[in-house]
């Protein structure tokens, strides 16, 4: 069968995603185990939502709306766009794909940073295209290198806005600045999986690009602050003729019932969210604290993770946290094998993070 396979396919390094906390219990038989892997919400959903998903529960016996409406009703409103301009995504990832499969054509060209989240990359190459990846400097991307590596087979940048794994986010100025140098049919996919965390004022509103860039499209995701990753849904703000195109090509029921629902009420408990986001930034002063006193360099987070520096040990280290039953990434698959990306968790995780850290080191 393999010789049968795409060649461009077999090139593909397949996704690692953190462990799921499960495994970790199985196979070093722990019994108190805790993931600060895969940027997850540690709170969980809130109460509202879980009463949503039990109602719909009971109606599972039924296709879930393909249209998502009373989801794109709530988001178009909160957002402030026409609801044609909503294209909902079996998680965000599933919008990454689509926009390559409408767009990227075997022998084209997509510009991603590197590194970058790594899904840019896979969607690229199983389209056969030819992957530019532009190093960042100093951990932010350099915006005037991808401009110059746009060329005439370009279809798609990619911006992670925040990025991960570098929790970096780009300025309005930079933005605008950057989509002033694209020409205007190559689509500006502008990543925001952690637009909920960022509390920057320069901080780009990206959707207020969208009328005047029809260019750009900008994803989010209700998996990462409204913690229903489990679910796996996410959407895609574009001009109402890019997401009617997207529309056209996924796949009829892409987002099931119960996410539609939980998304729902997930947006209606603004304080619950409000509240997470709140806890999340003490944390990360927690963080930050801890880490200088055990003299580790790290990078500085606009989001829920933390890149954290242990010069020659980080995957060692990795390995050593995972026996203590903490699970964290290793960036040795981005290519920072010096560093390990460590997700901001309660301040009971936070601390046994910061103790088991400490033992190993
Ligand atoms: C987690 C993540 C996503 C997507 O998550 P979904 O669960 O598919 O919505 C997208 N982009 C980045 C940068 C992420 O870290």
């Amino acid at each position: 069968m393999k010789r049968a396979v795409k060649k461009e396919v077999l090139t593909i390094k397949p996704y690692v995603p953190g462990k799921p906390i499960d495994e970790v219990k199985r196979e070093l038989g722990l019994r108190d185990v805790i993931k600060l892997a895969s940027n997850e919400n540690p709170y969980g959903p809130s109460p509202k939502v879980l009463r949503a998903v039990a109602r719909e529960a009971r109606r599972l016996n039924r296709y879930p709306d393909g249209d998502c409406f009373y989801l794109r009703s709530a988001l178009a409103k909160r957002l402030g766009v026409g609801g044609g301009q909503l294209v909902f995504g079996n998680g965000s990832d599933e919008l990454i794909v689509l926009a390559v499969k409408a767009l990227v054509r075997k022998g084209d060209e997509v510009v991603i940073a590197k590194p970058s989240f790594l899904i840019y990359d896979i969607a690229a190459r199983v389209a056969g295209a030819r992957v530019r990846a532009v190093p960042l400097r100093d951990f932010r991307y350099d915006l005037d290198a991808m401009a110059k590596a746009v060329g005439k087979k370009t279809k798609i940048v990619f911006l992670g806005n925040p990025d991960n794994p570098s929790g970096k986010y780009l300025t309005d100025r930079e933005v605008r600045r950057f989509l002033g140098k694209v020409r205007r049919d190559v689509l500006v996919f502008i990543d925001e999986a952690y637009f909920e965390y960022v509390q920057a004022d320069d901080y780009v509103d990206s959707v207020s690009l969208i009328p005047s860039h029809a260019n750009v499209m900008v994803t989010r995701t209700f998996s990462k602050m409204y913690g229903l990753a489990g679910l796996r849904v996410g959407y895609g703000i574009a001009s109402r003729e890019f997401a009617g195109i997207l529309n056209r090509i996924r796949e009829p029921f892409n987002v099931n019932s119960v996410a539609q629902a939980a998304a729902v009420a997930a947006l209606q408990d603004r304080a619950y969210y409000r509240d997470i986001a709140r806890k999340i930034k003490g944390q990360r002063q927690y963080l930050y604290r801890s880490l200088e006193q055990l003299n580790l360099d790290f990078v500085d987070s606009a989001t829920n993770f933390i890149l954290v520096k242990i010069p020659g040990r980080a995957s060692g280290i990795v390995q050593k946290l995972l026996k203590k039953g903490v699970i964290v990434r290793g960036m040795g698959f981005w290519g920072m094998p010096d560093y390990l990306r460590v997700t901001i968790g309660t301040a009971q995780e936070s601390k046994r993070f910061i103790q088991s850290l400490k033992e190993t080191l």
